[in-house]
């Protein structure tokens, strides 16, 4: 839900963190790193295992 961030004032950490329902004290502070997750696959979120988890599948 919610706007893009205005690319002059990107926010810290996960630039999605202020309307990311999933988000926690380290997406405010850390930028996550892109985790390769399959073959030809990845993820810029610090929580992308509990969300395949949750999704029960690697789409
Ligand atoms: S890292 Fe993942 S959980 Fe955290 S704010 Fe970004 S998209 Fe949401």
């Amino acid at each position: 839900k919610g706007l893009p961030p205005s690319l002059t004032a990107i926010p810290p950490g996960c630039p999605f963190h202020p309307r990311c329902p999933k988000a926690q004290d380290v997406c405010r502070t850390d930028r996550p790193p892109l985790y390769d997750v399959a073959p030809g696959r990845a993820s810029a979120c610090h929580f992308w295992e509990e969300t395949i988890s949750e999704r029960g599948d690697r789409r």
